[in-house]
């Protein structure tokens, strides 16, 4: 009878996601802390999106050039 973890509700944000098992997120205890700071890490439903202005892309090491 070790009932002492307190899981929180699913928050409006994870309805869609599979982590959803009756209600409760089956990885994070509080989902409403995780959409706190942005969108949820483990959604399921979520396709990463980027946060609008330019992307940076990396390029690799520029080769020197020899002459
Ligand atoms: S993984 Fe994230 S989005 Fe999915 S139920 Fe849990 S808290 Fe919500």
């Amino acid at each position: 009878m070790n009932n002492a973890v307190d899981w929180k509700p699913v928050v409006e944000q994870c309805n869609g996601c599979e982590n959803v098992v009756e209600e409760h997120c089956r990885i994070w205890i509080a989902p409403s802390a995780k959409w706190r700071m942005g969108n949820c890490p483990s959604a399921t439903h979520m396709k990463v999106e980027t946060k609008g202005g330019t992307v940076k892309v990396r390029v690799g090491q520029q080769k020197q050039k020899k002459k």
